[in-house]
């Protein structure tokens, strides 16, 4: 079966372009064998280049958003991700970027003004509201993810880009107040979403 490199959920079109994560999360459904709203979107073939994205993509108009998302870490993809985004921007579309907030740690330099003008809303997964619950929870692969991922929600402040961090409701009533604040230390939206069984 061909890989799967886009999938349309509702009026969104989401971009799958890798498998690889710095995370490695409890709630995390991102295996060799599970799918995600009917998708199987491990990648088997390795990972797919802008182009061929861009041509599955076609016109972006078609869709709300162009939603950088998939099993993995897209920043992972930065140059393919910057390729796609300018592409759909030139044809009219809007670009969301989901993220771990890991961007700048994985790729060795601030990319927050690399996503200015590319990215039109950045949702970062906070999940967590201090650096300890998030190792315990996403357990982190690489050295200082937390304070790495609370750096690049400032930068992308700083530059403009709209961006919010999201918590997943199964940390209990808590935890999300806790995450309010970091929110509010920060200056971004804070949004609970449901939890994927
Ligand atoms: S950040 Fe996302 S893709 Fe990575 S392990 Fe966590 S839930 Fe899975």
């Amino acid at each position: 079966m061909k890989d799967t490199y886009t999938y349309q959920i509702g009026d969104n079109l989401y971009l799958n372009l890798t498998n690889r994560c710095s995370n490695r999360c409890t709630f995390c459904v991102r295996d060799e064998r599970s799918t995600y709203e009917g998708y199987p979107l491990w990648l088997k073939g390795g990972e797919p280049s802008a182009e061929t994205v861009t041509a599955e993509i076609g016109d972006p108009t078609r869709y709300r958003e162009i939603v950088f998302c998939g099993f993995g870490e897209p920043t992972y993809r930065l140059d393919a991700l910057k390729q796609i985004a300018d592409y759909v921007h030139a044809r009219g579309g809007r670009t969301r970027l989901n993220t771990n907030g890991h961007g700048s740690l994985i790729n060795g330099r601030n990319i927050a003004p690399e996503l200015r003008g590319r990215i039109d809303g950045v949702n970062i997964s906070l999940n967590a509201p201090t650096a300890e619950a998030y190792a315990a929870l996403c357990r982190p692969q690489r050295e200082g993810a937390f304070a790495a991922m609370l750096e690049f929600a400032r930068a992308l402040k700083a530059e403009g880009v709209c961006c919010w961090f999201s918590v997943v409701d199964c940390i209990g009533e808590a935890a999300i107040s806790q995450c309010r604040a970091v929110a509010a230390e920060v200056g971004i939206p804070l949004r609970v979403r449901e939890m994927i069984e």
